[in-house]
């Protein structure tokens, strides 16, 4: 079965074989308070800076899932008011979960056929603003430029980027935000249960002054463990040395973002011939580059989905409201030419 699910999505090829060697290097077993683990967590931190152009200046920290980030943010970089502004079933629940820790966060929708205006996302009020770059339900992303926008317009809130299934599939400008975080299932072609957070100076400066230290998993004690390249709990140690082999041999994301976006454009072509099939946005200025959704009948997107299971390729699902007239497809860098040729040949008399 080839996995074009938009995560938990199909994994590099190499990593039964990662797993195998961690097992006989004693990677399982290891002892995370030991020098060895701390090594190998500088050497993943140092990667990732260096292979997705992170600045040196940015802390780096590892959670088990977006998820835990979304609490994270919540519980241990707002006081009180937050700013969500989504477009999708993604933001939307990110937005809920922030809700129940502080109840004075606040939401702005926008259309996900238009490009966020960032003139109206200019804040007098609250302290930190929280954006979804990619909108995996939908198919949509914030084009950087904006996200630039908004953190000139508002400098004195800090900028949440949910990145989780564009991180490692693009470039992403991180200066141009204060958080970024995301889980490895997606765009880094990783088993699930680790998820990787990026903070800048200021964002590190505002953790301080809030000082928030009730949990396990409080932004201050990641930090002080990992200054020490250690963490708050017995870290996902597979994973991080999966992430790290991953790391050591893919290519820089410049080289990974020219590949993303040439795929994505054969893609667009492919569905644009298409008569029964299409994107589900119309907008190309918005559509994401790792994640499509595609729109068609309720009835006929059913069959198809039945019938390239038994084919061997596993769609995704359309997401939430979009369940029933769409199903997605990730254009993931561990996805390969070939397997993508196949699911073309396949949905062409489909077309
Ligand atoms: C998948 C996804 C999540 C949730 O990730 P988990 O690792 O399951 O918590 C959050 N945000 C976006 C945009 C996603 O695509």
């Amino acid at each position: 079965m080839i996995s074009f699910y938009p995560g938990p999505s199909r994994v590099y090829d190499q990593i039964p074989a990662y797993t195998k060697e961690a097992h006989r290097l004693g990677i399982l077993s290891m002892n995370h308070r030991s020098a060895e683990f701390m090594t190998m967590n500088k050497k993943t931190i140092s990667l990732l800076k260096s292979k997705l152009s992170i600045p040196k200046t940015y802390t780096i920290l590892f959670t088990s899932s977006a998820t835990e980030c979304w609490e994270v943010i919540a519980q241990s970089l707002t006081r009180k008011h937050s700013i969500h502004i989504y477009n999708g079933a993604f933001g939307e629940k990110w937005f809920g979960y922030t809700r129940r820790l502080r109840p004075d966060a606040t939401s702005l929708l926008f259309d996900p056929e238009t490009q966020l205006d960032p003139i109206k996302a200019t804040f007098s009020e609250g302290e930190i603003i929280c954006l979804t770059q990619n909108e995996t339900s939908n198919g949509t992303q914030l084009d950087q430029a904006i996200i630039r926008n908004i953190q000139k317009n508002n400098p004195n809130h800090l900028i949440v980027v949910d990145a989780t299934s564009s991180m490692a599939g693009i470039r992403l400008d991180f200066k141009s935000a204060d958080v970024w975080f995301a889980s490895v299932q997606k765009c880094f072609g990783l088993p699930a249960g680790l998820a990787v957070m990026v903070l800048s100076p200021k964002a590190m400066k505002r953790m301080a002054e809030i000082n928030e230290s009730a949990h396990y998993n409080s932004l201050t004690l990641m930090a002080r463990m990992m200054d020490r390249w250690q963490t708050s709990c017995t870290p996902n140690v597979l994973g991080i040395y999966l992430l790290m082999s991953v790391l050591e041999n893919v290519s820089r994301i410049t080289e990974v973002h020219e590949k993303t976006e040439l795929r994505f454009h054969a893609w667009e072509e492919f569905f644009a011939g298409s008569g029964k099939l299409g994107l589900l946005i119309q907008n190309p200025r918005v559509r994401s580059l790792t994640v499509l959704a595609i729109k068609g009948n309720p009835e006929q997107i059913d069959k198809l989905k039945a019938h390239a299971k038994r084919k061997g390729f596993l769609l995704g699902e359309g997401y939430g409201p979009l369940k029933k007239d769409t199903f997605r497809i990730a254009n993931f860098p561990a996805l390969k030419e070939t397997e993508i040729k196949s699911l073309k040949s396949f949905l062409s008399p489909m077309r």
